[in-house]
């Protein structure tokens, strides 16, 4: 089995398996005075600071969140006040699309989503005219597309909403632990992350907010005061000190390994689309997270496709929309046709993947494409 599926989870790295085996072996809540709770606090503080030093922020601005679905959420309801604008873009993730649709169902024309070109890529000249009309509220927009890759221009959206005195959220889950990325340098109020996209535990994550952003207190869940009010709950000690060790692995020589990375999604690119020559490759190829590669094989189904090579691990259109029989948002958001979006298939790789993967998924993408156009041929002949 070659995994190629690492946008919709990464296997689990062995320095934060390794960590969270241990951490569920102690006993200890973080709120505890005893011995055994300041070492499971202590043990916290410790990931914190190996999650700020992968973002480049400082740990207070963290607080741990059951992944970037709570982070997105906790986010955007501390951030949206009802009469302002909440700028987002149509090819978010559901987490931020729905969160949005929510918080606005009672005022629409708050939410104003922006327009997305072919290639991927959000518009964002309209923000002019959306704050010349109203200014403050929040923009949230996804750093980099789980569907896609394609990062979005974030500098010039954080320089729009400073100028307009909004806020700025980044749902940054599919770049953190795969592009260097400062949170500082960059400048956003809020960003949301989830552990288990960079070889951490699933089912945590984390939301950082920037010290001094101008944020009402609205948590999500509230309770006994943990993360200084903004998520009450008991700490899940394993999943944060797990994430804390895949953090730190992430970060150990970061840019060659995602020049590695995109040296193998561009051989598996050019293996494909010479051996299908019809297939397009989706996303401004520019401009795109190392290990995605997003192909549309027109006429052909991407289900059948997957069902006939069943030692690849790859996903039609995300994860989260698998399952459920609508075409992928994002690519019709980028004008593919219904049919088009069911025939693309998102190959996506990370810190564990091989070249000896890369020749193996590229030879079985053309058996399989081959197989599946077969049927089909012989299911239109004329009997
Ligand atoms: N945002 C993006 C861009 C994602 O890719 C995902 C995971 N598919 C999420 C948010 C949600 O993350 P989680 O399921 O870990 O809460």
């Amino acid at each position: 089995m070659s995994y190629f599926d690492y946008n919709a989870t990464a296997p689990i790295r062995p320095e934060a398996l390794a960590a969270v085996v241990e951490a569920m072996q102690a006993v200890g809540n973080a709120s505890s005075m005893h011995q055994p709770g300041r070492q499971a606090a202590y043990r916290v503080d410790a990931a914190r600071r190996q999650l700020a030093d992968l973002l480049g922020c400082s740990p207070g601005e963290i607080i741990f969140t059951s992944g970037a679905t709570e982070a997105n959420n906790l986010a955007l309801r501390a951030a949206f006040t009802a009469g302002s604008p909440l700028v987002t873009s149509p090819v978010e993730h559901p987490a931020v699309l729905e969160t949005a649709r929510t918080l606005t169902a009672e005022s629409p024309k708050d939410l104003v989503l922006l327009p997305v070109a072919a290639d991927g890529l959000v518009d964002l000249d309209p923000l002019d005219q959306v704050f010349a009309a109203r200014r403050g509220g929040v923009v949230s927009l996804m750093a980099a597309n789980n569907e896609t890759g394609v990062l979005a221009n974030l500098r010039i959206a954080v320089k729009a909403a400073r100028e307009a005195g909004a806020l700025i959220h980044t749902d940054a889950t599919q770049i953190i632990g795969r592009l260097p990325v400062d949170v500082t340098d960059l400048d956003v109020d809020l960003l949301s992350l989830s552990a288990h996209k960079f070889g951490g535990p699933q089912g945590i994550g984390a939301l950082y907010v920037r010290r001094g952003a101008p944020l009402p207190h609205r948590p999500l869940l509230v309770g006994g005061g943990q993360e200084r009010g903004w998520r009450a709950g008991t700490l899940n000690v394993a999943g944060i000190i797990g994430m804390g060790a895949a953090a730190e692995a992430a970060a150990r020589g970061l840019g060659e390994e995602a020049e590695r990375i995109a040296a193998m999604r561009d051989r598996l690119e050019q293996l494909v689309t010479s051996a299908i020559p019809d297939c397009r490759v989706n996303g401004r190829r520019d401009q795109r997270l190392p290990g995605v590669a997003s192909v549309t094989f027109p006429g052909v189904p991407a289900d059948a496709v997957l069902a006939a090579m069943p030692d690849i691990a790859a996903s039609e259109g995300s994860a989260c929309a698998s399952g459920a029989p609508t075409p992928s948002h994002v690519l019709l958001a980028m004008g593919l046709s219904r049919a088009d979006a069911d025939s693309t298939i998102r190959f996506s790789l990370g810190y564990a993947t091989t070249d000896a993967e890369i020749e193996h998924a590229a030879h079985a993408v053309k058996r399989a494409v081959t197989q599946v156009r077969a049927v089909l041929a012989e299911a239109d002949a004329p009997r």
